[in-house]
């Protein structure tokens, strides 16, 4: 039996079919993408700023990553015994630079690896798992065939 999921902040990204993906916001005039939404375009080249609904998700390359190797202060929630892990800084295909806990052990990540976006499970509470987007290093092999 399979434990309820339930996302740590609604609206913000969805798993259908086992893809993920975040919902945020483009501007129509100059491409910009923006997660979490933006209202205005801060592209200081744009004089359009015409906004719409955009969602992300897929691949894109770990441009560099930090490990917490202490828990987050309150009211951040995570599982005890507390477990290091890694937060990354992915520029996905798109164009949109995102900033996400990385699903691999520290140890096991590499700066400039392929990775994709992911919803994976943040903390669990009350016998429910609360997911977030997290990203995961793609294997080698995956990384060539892209
Ligand atoms: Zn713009």
């Amino acid at each position: 039996m399979s434990e309820e999921k339930v996302p740590c902040v609604p609206g913000l990204f969805s798993e259908e079919n086992g893809v993920a993906r975040v919902h945020g916001s483009r501007c129509t005039g100059c491409g910009t993408p923006y997660f979490p939404r933006s209202a205005a375009c801060h592209n200081p080249d744009c004089s359009g700023s015409r906004m719409e609904e955009c969602s992300y998700g897929g691949a894109g390359r770990l441009w560099s990553f930090s490990v917490a190797d202490f828990p987050p202060p309150p009211p951040h929630k995570y599982d005890k015994p507390f477990v290091p892990y890694a937060i990354g800084v992915v520029d996905l295909d798109c164009g949109l630079r995102m900033i996400g806990q990385m699903v691999d052990q520290p140890s096991d990540l590499t700066v400039d690896a392929r990775v994709e976006l992911v919803i994976d499970t943040l903390y669990h509470e009350d016998g429910k798992a609360f997911t977030s987007w997290k990203f995961r290093q793609l294997a080698a092999d995956a990384a060539r065939s892209h």
